[in-house]
């Protein structure tokens, strides 16, 4: 996902600004489309500042058609974009009309990825709601997409490689990397599973071991990623394991 940092570089009003709100007051990731054929956080932001008489752009989040993600706004700033609820959501907008467009894949792709990247950071953030499923706005065309498909496919893995199944991977409730499913067991990415237990991570490629703080667990080398049983690293750290089929994912607690 490649993002691009606007914050700053955007058109704001001469006086008013955004009011400041604590990480954990945000509860719910809003989407919208832009209801414009074409658009760039640019524009938006010039409209709502001269034409709405805003402080600045109403999304903290612009994607634009080729996929490429904006920030435009810090995650702790109040937006405008779902009314009373814009204390408690932070406003995601793809740029398109989906009325007579449908968004593109890659737009489409960075907006899980997006999704995926704000959960693992804002824990709080756990709604994902398109703007017409918040109170007062039922009647709004907007993002017209899909919300319960895209909801399964936040939740659904991504395939890592097309040879296994692929499994969602949290390490301490985070999400890491996407991993897979080698005869029933959750293997995950060896450097982001370890990174993301703070633990140090060595691979032998003579020996095709992998070790985590200098202890060897079971790896497997696929497509050039070397690979770790997630148990294993559980276990290594002393930690503990879990698997969710319903969402294929699996989880390990370690201190
Ligand atoms: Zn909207």
């Amino acid at each position: 996902m490649k993002i691009v940092d606007l914050r700053g570089k955007l058109p704001v009003h001469k006086t008013k600004r955004y009011a400041q709100r604590l990480l954990s007051a945000i509860r719910s990731l809003a989407i919208h489309h832009s209801l414009t054929l074409t658009g760039s956080a640019e524009a938006f932001a010039r409209y709502h500042v001269t034409t709405n008489n805003w402080a600045g752009i109403g999304y903290t989040y612009v994607i634009g058609q080729d996929g490429t993600v904006y920030q435009c706004m810090d995650w702790t700033q109040v937006g405008a974009h779902v009314g009373n609820s814009n204390k408690h959501a932070l406003g995601i907008c793809l740029v398109g009309d989906f009325r007579t467009q449908k968004p593109t894949a890659a737009q489409y792709q960075a907006a899980i990825n997006l999704v995926w990247y704000l959960q693992s950071r804002i824990p709080s953030a756990k709604d994902i709601k398109g703007h017409s499923e918040y109170p007062g706005y039922a009647s709004k065309a907007c993002p017209v997409i899909d919300m319960a498909k895209f909801r399964a496919d936040v939740a659904a893995p991504v395939a890592v490689a097309p040879q296994y199944p692929a499994a969602r991977v949290l390490v301490n409730a985070k999400a890491v990397a996407n991993g897979l499913l080698i005869d029933n067991r959750a293997f995950a990415p060896l450097r982001a599973a370890g990174e993301a237990a703070g633990a140090v991570v060595g691979w032998d490629n003579k020996t095709k071991t992998a070790s985590i703080n200098g202890k060897p667990v079971y790896g497997q080398l696929i497509d050039g990623v070397s690979y770790v049983a997630l148990r294993a690293v559980a276990d290594a750290l002393g930690g503990t394991a879990s698997w969710d089929g319903s969402s294929k994912t699996a989880s390990i607690k370690v201190a």
